[in-house]
Order: C-alpha cells, then sequence, then structure tokens
C-alpha cells in the first residue's frame, strides 16, 4: 500500500487548534529543509519565489518525522492532538 492508498482509509477530524506550530522565521534560513522531502502528508511547502514555508496541519498523519528532522527547533507547539481530533486509520 503506498501512500495515496493509505489516504483512501485514513479520515481526519479537524481541531481549530493547531497541534503543530511552526515559526516560518525559522524556515527562511534553514540550510536542508528535509520536513519538504520527510513529511509523508506534505503539510509543509516552501516557496523558493517567495522565499516563504507554508504549514498546512489538516492532513497530517501523526507520525512524528518532522519533529525528528527538524534540526532548527522551528516548532513553537509540537504535540498530538486532543482527544477526538486528528487523523483515524481505518484499516478494517
Ligand atoms: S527542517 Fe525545520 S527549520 Fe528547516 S524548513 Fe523544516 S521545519 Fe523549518
Ligand atoms: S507529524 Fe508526520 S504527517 Fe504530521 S506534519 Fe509531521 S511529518 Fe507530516
Amino acid at each position: 500500500m503506498n501512500i495515496d492508498e493509505l489516504f483512501d482509509f485514513t479520515s481526519f477530524t479537524i481541531d481549530r487548534e493547531p497541534h503543530i506550530v511552526l515559526d516560518p522565521e525559522v524556515c527562511k534560513s534553514c540550510d536542508i529543509r528535509g520536513c519538504t522531502n520527510c513529511c509523508p502528508a506534505r503539510c509543509y511547502s516552501w516557496s523558493e519565489d517567495d522565499q516563504k514555508m507554508t504549514f498546512v496541519y489538516d492532513g497530517c498523519l501523526e507520525c512524528g518525522t518532522c519533529y525528528v528532522v527538524c534540526h532548527r527547533n522551528a516548532f513553537t507547539r509540537w504535540r498530538y492532538p486532543r482527544g477526538g481530533f486528528g487523523v483515524a486509520y481505518r484499516m478494517t
């Protein structure tokens, strides 16, 4: 099963209070931006033209990869969603 097929079995209950908050100013001077390649849900996108990082938490799969990959501590908040919110995997 690939990541696109996984989304077919996945639903989200989106919390209006984001569970991950990013300081985009830190990302401006980041030399690697590994998050853009490592996030399986493609929540991070860097615009070279605008020199701007955009982060959207709605489709977060809660894998924790970005927390491990970010070497600049760009998060002002990183936690799992509150109870009842976030991703729900339906594999059966
Ligand atoms: S790795 Fe961290 S600092 Fe670098 S772009 Fe991603 S979130 Fe920002
Ligand atoms: S926890 Fe995983 S899915 Fe969520 S934003 Fe980070 S890398 Fe992407």
